[in-house]
């Protein structure tokens, strides 16, 4: 599952770092305001790209992006990594593999060149390479990288250690922290003129979508505040898992209104690959076009 897909956006050079590929829910089970009446004209396009037709659940990359500006090398999520406590799923638990570092590899970047990781959220699929397994202590994967994440999921993950999310914040969070590596910031912070952070709760408190900027060209990565292009046509459905399903609702609507006719590249965390394109109308609703 080596991969290097790539895209610019002016001058920023964007790659996907993908670890698994996971069939995930089913959509009814997933999207709880779903029905299959709505569903089943959809499902000519869903499949066999968006939804599998032999288990019927919903295909959702994990995956991070590389991004490569002028000043830094900047790594936007860090997928589940190896060794993490997470009993809920099988693929996620105790895994030991090394696609994720070998896919990195690829990209022509070490570990050690990461500058900055962006955690959009700090749920176990988007921060378990922060940290790795070493003679028994969690230390971090990235020697020389400052962690961005908002301080309000700092807080709320901090909050809720132990209570149904794993080990995530002890494993993940938590040793960032106590290395000095961890950059708490306010949800609409800005790192430079290139890269900056947009508020956007509901999926969790202190979600954040991370913008690219350069030469009139505009790059978003939004993380979990959706998760299937189904949501571009049904934009009020929002997923089991969402902390604030109401939230997340007019986050979501709010986030594809924005990018919607606007031409800015939307680089999805759980769309099946390539995962990246545009929001476009479609009736009173959104479609997600890939290019090509
Ligand atoms: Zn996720």
């Amino acid at each position: 599952m080596e991969t290097v897909d790539s895209w610019q956006v002016g001058d920023i050079k964007v790659t996907r770092i993908l670890e698994l590929i996971e069939h995930f829910m089913e959509p009814l089970e997933m999207f709880p305001d779903a029905t299959e009446e709505a569903l089943s004209e959809h499902r000519a396009w869903m499949v066999p790209h968006a939804l599998c037709p032999d288990t019927n659940r919903i295909i959702l990359p994990i995956q991070s992006y590389l991004v490569q500006t002028a000043q830094h090398t900047v790594l936007i999520d860090s997928c589940v990594g190896n060794d993490k406590t997470f009993p809920w799923n099988e693929n996620w638990n105790q895994r030991r593999d090394e696609t994720f570092l070998r896919n990195l590899a690829a990209a022509g970047v070490s570990p050690d060149d990461i500058d900055f990781v962006f955690c959009t959220h700090l749920h176990v699929d988007h921060c378990g390479w922060n940290t790795k397994l070493v003679d028994g202590r969690w230390v971090p994967t990235f020697p020389n990288a400052r962690y961005v994440m908002s301080e309000t999921e700092f807080k709320f993950t901090e909050a809720n250690a132990g209570s149904g999310s794993g080990r995530t914040f002890e494993e993940n969070v938590q040793p960032i922290a106590e290395a000095g590596q961890a950059l708490l910031v306010a949800m609409d912070h800005t790192l430079d003129d290139t890269v900056w952070l947009e508020p956007t709760p509901g999926h969790t408190p202190g979600h954040v979508a991370v913008h690219l900027t350069s030469r009139g060209h505009d790059g978003v990565m939004c993380g979990d505040l959706i998760h299937s292009p189904i949501q571009c046509v049904f934009p009020d459905w929002s997923f089991k898992f969402d902390v604030d399903r109401e939230q997340s609702r007019v986050t979501r609507r709010k986030f594809l209104e924005d990018c919607c006719g606007s031409g800015r590249q939307v680089f999805t965390a759980h769309f099946p690959l390539p995962s990246v394109g545009r929001v476009e109308e479609r009736g009173d609703a959104f479609r997600f076009d890939y290019p090509g």
